[in-house]
């Protein structure tokens, strides 16, 4: 049809296009500077009521984030967010299981009693992988503890002597509200690595282990709510009311309404009523647009850009639709900010580099999957083709995944395998070592970006970040060029893997 009077605006007019750039266009302009990079304040908000140590994001993807990951990212500073291919009660135990992970008071507690026989017991604490037990009676009260040194054949006590022949019957033990250097003192002075907490009555409430003490000790970066365990994120689908309140009842810090484009008044609609009904924080994404942002920052506790940028994703070459990622970042970060509204930058990241300019762009911080599918902490096994270790990624909207349960991301009702239409592809990532180290090179690239812009904190940074714009000449200078590289750096391959 021709474009009659009741359109006045010709369509070229459709094709006098605004600018949108993506990380590789533009470079953070050095400034004067007085930091040391090492000393550079990497703590952010991630949504209105979580603050994290390091701005880092686990993406909740079926091959990037369940408990190890949430564990060992969380320990480190940053946030994990569970993906959504699993049962609901698996979700709920994978929430429980970081939740516990680092726990400084046991309640799950292995006990003894005092008619067992020492082999039993010991037969006991080997299965459940713990050295020592409190015995106690049928009324939970403390009566000894028994540990392997107490059992062991040379002290002369035979596989069949009873408990409590065996056990030490002076027992040290706290009360609930004991501190851990309190604790840590009192196994200091006893020479004991646990000690059983008790109520009034002396009855069994917890215990509290000298290497529980120690491990929380070692992350001291770690991002904890307000009771001391871990934190975690878990990705919720528009409609996915059960998983959201069951998640949020185990605990889960933070809720991230999982959708390919948020901007749909349902997908709105229905994570304003998830937002009512929990009381975790609630993130709405993906986003990539100044409208979008308008239309959710009243009750989103945080917002997550990304229309297309992932590795592993085909939204733009499918649907034709998308926002190159650093405009979008910047864009939605112009509403969301006046709003005090968080902003999270999902994808597209391939180098440290990519992170600290989305935070320039706007970004309170960023989510990887690519660049953490390939640690050990991911799930999946390592494979090896053609002499090289590889581990699986694959995008939540491929086939694989969609089959094991990920359509409605991409807003699909459930179809048959020949009638999905993938918006990623299933792919392998190189094999990298562990989480830690992978964390370290991203945040280290970063603190040395807020160096050369001379920030000593994000917000700051945030601030005093401008960029240049670069040319094709000026990508390719910016790369190592006109070398054969012989070794291979911890933070750069040419491909960004
Ligand atoms: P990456 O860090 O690998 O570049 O991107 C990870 C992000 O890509 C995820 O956090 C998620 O937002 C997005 N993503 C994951 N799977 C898919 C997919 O199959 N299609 C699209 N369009 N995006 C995906």
């Amino acid at each position: 049809m021709l474009n009659m009077a009741n359109d006045p605006e010709p369509f070229s007019e459709k094709l006098r296009v605004p600018e949108a750039l993506t990380f590789d266009d533009v470079l953070l302009r050095p400034r004067e500077s007085t930091v040391e990079p090492d000393e550079a304040d990497t703590s952010t908000m991630v949504s209105r009521n979580v603050r994290l140590n390091l701005p880092v994001l686990t993406a909740a993807m079926d091959t990037v984030t369940e408990g190890d990951m949430a564990i060992a990212v969380a320990r480190h500073g940053g946030l994990g967010v569970l993906h959504r291919n699993m049962p609901v009660e698996a979700t709920v135990a994978e929430v429980e299981r970081v939740k516990r992970a680092d726990e400084l008071v046991i309640r799950d507690v292995v006990t003894a009693s005092p008619d067992q026989t020492v082999r039993e017991v010991d037969d006991m604490m080997n299965q459940e992988g713990v050295s020592g037990a409190p015995v106690v009676n049928e009324d939970g009260e403390v009566l000894g503890i028994i540990s392997g040194t107490d059992i062991r054949p040379y002290l002369e006590v035979g596989d069949r002597d009873k408990v409590h022949e065996a056990m030490t019957d002076e027992v040290i033990t706290a009360r609930e509200d004991v501190t851990p250097r309190n604790a840590l003192e009192l196994m200091y002075e006893h020479k004991i690595e646990r000690v059983p907490l008790v109520d009034d009555e002396n009855r069994l409430l917890g215990l509290i282990t000298m290497a529980g003490i120690l491990q929380r000790r070692e992350y001291d970066m770690a991002s904890r709510d307000e009771d001391g365990h871990l934190r975690v994120g878990v990705a919720v689908g528009p409609s996915e009311t059960d998983r959201a309140r069951a998640a949020d009842e185990a605990g889960a810090d933070i809720l991230f309404i999982d959708c390919a484009h948020a901007h749909n008044r349902s997908v709105i609609e229905d994570a304003r009523s998830i937002k009512r009904e929990v009381d975790a924080d609630v993130v709405v994404g993906n986003i990539g647009t100044r409208e979008a942002a308008a239309a959710v920052v009243d009750f989103a506790d945080g917002v997550k850009v990304g229309i297309g940028p992932g590795s592993i994703c085909t939204t733009r070459v499918v649907t034709g639709a998308g926002m190159p990622q650093i405009s979008a970042i910047a864009q939605v970060a112009d509403v969301a900010s006046q709003h005090d509204v968080p902003v999270i930058a999902d994808g597209g990241i391939r180098y440290s580099g990519d992170a600290i300019k989305a935070i320039g762009a706007g970004a309170d911080a960023v989510m990887l999957g690519s660049y953490f599918a390939g640690t050990d902490e991911a799930p999946g096994r390592v494979i090896t083709m053609q002499g090289k270790k590889y581990k699986q990624y694959r995008g939540m909207g491929s086939v694989g995944a969609m089959k094991s349960g990920g359509g409605d991301r991409y807003l699909k009702d459930e179809q048959e395998d020949d009638e999905l239409v993938p918006e990623g592809v299933e792919a392998a990532t190189p094999y990298k070592g562990t989480l830690e180290s992978e964390l370290h090179q991203l945040v280290g690239g970063m603190q040395s970006g807020m160096g050369y812009v001379g920030a000593e904190s994000l917000p700051e940074f945030k601030r005093r970040a401008e960029f240049v714009r670069v040319s094709s000449a000026g990508q390719q200078e910016g790369h190592p060029h006109d070398v054969v590289i012989t070794d291979e750096a911890p933070n750069y391959s040419p491909d960004g893997q």
